[in-house]
């Protein structure tokens, strides 16, 4: 049964560490196959469409993206019907196109912003199952993965963003 993490939110000084990367020896074993089920029960609890381990204060270079994201895509390496979990995700390429939309972030509660991200991301990975993956998201699955990689790197969509607003509700990553 998946449990629900307490999210880690500003001002903790946790959100602002480099987290480190994964063993690929370490990926299937009991631990972190329970910490990936964890990360992803709590972000639909949340209602959170991404979430980064330091959100739930676990300083490890894991990311999870709801299936939702996934869609439009065109062809991945892996199904776009579940729940993508990565493991020391990192850009190779990003598009020179870029595009400001609104977001919003578990571990800043209330705000949104406007943030400047790149339109096409091409990142390489591993997945769950150990498997090494490379691959181009674009705009929407491309805009939450980099706000969920700045999370791996200490960063915010705050320190990014044109203007931030209070929100009652948005779309959390
Ligand atoms: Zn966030």
């Amino acid at each position: 049964m998946a449990k629900l993490l307490p999210i880690v939110t500003l001002p903790s000084a946790k959100l602002r560490e480099l987290s480190l990367a994964v063993a690929a020896a370490d990926i299937q074993t009991p631990e972190l196959q329970t910490l990936f089920d964890n990360m992803i029960f709590t972000m639909y609890e949340d209602d959170g469409i991404g979430l980064a381990a330091p959100q739930i204060a676990a300083q490890v270079r894991v990311i999870v993206v709801g299936k939702d994201a996934l869609s439009d895509q065109g062809k991945l390496p892996f199904s776009a019907d579940e729940d993508l979990v990565l493991i020391n995700p990192e850009i190779q390429e990003y598009s020179w196109k870029t595009e400001l939309d609104d977001e919003g972030c578990l571990s800043v509660p209330g705000f949104g912003g406007l943030v400047q991200r790149h339109v096409n991301v091409t990142v390489q990975a591993l997945t769950r199952t150990g498997e090494t993956v490379s691959f181009t998201a674009k705009k929407y699955f491309a805009r939450v993965l980099q706000h969920e990689i700045d999370h791996l790197n200490g960063i915010l969509f705050i320190d990014r963003a044109k203007e931030v607003w209070k929100h009652e509700k948005n779309q959390s990553m």
